[in-house]
């Protein structure tokens, strides 16, 4: 007995913004390619029909679109990923955030206001000598 069918996996190829063709949105779209592949005993053996899909995450319309446009997609996505991520511009933050921390030890001196008045008790010691 044969024991047979298909399955199809979706991978999620890129987020990609760009005006969508129902709702006219300037939404994000899940690039998304889906494989159905043939099945023999539960294992996947070779590949039925490759489809490219982009979904308006607005009005949640799925498009097809061509391979070509896809690849692109997500070529663009991983470029601008990898910009993101060659942006170590932002480690001089830190000695910004260190700067409250310096402002703290100015809250302090209006306690020291209050220190004055322990100085009379000082002055009392040459009173409890006499
Ligand atoms: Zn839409």
């Amino acid at each position: 007995m044969l024991i047979w069918g298909w399955r199809t996996r979706i991978y999620v190829l890129a987020m990609t913004t760009f005006l969508c063709g129902r709702c006219g949105n300037p939404a994000a779209h899940a690039v998304r390619k889906a494989v159905t592949k043939f099945t023999l005993f539960f294992i996947p053996l070779f590949p039925i029909s490759v489809k490219y899909t982009a979904q308006c995450t607005f009005c949640g319309i799925e498009n097809r679109i061509p391979k070509e446009d896809a690849l692109r997609l997500q070529a663009q996505e991983e470029q601008g990923q990898a910009r993101q991520q060659a942006a170590p511009g932002y480690p001089p933050h830190p000695s910004q955030g260190a700067a409250p921390q310096a402002g703290f030890p100015q809250q302090g001196y209006p306690q020291h206001p209050s220190q004055p008045q322990g100085f009379p008790q000082p002055g009392q010691f040459p009173q409890q000598g006499q």
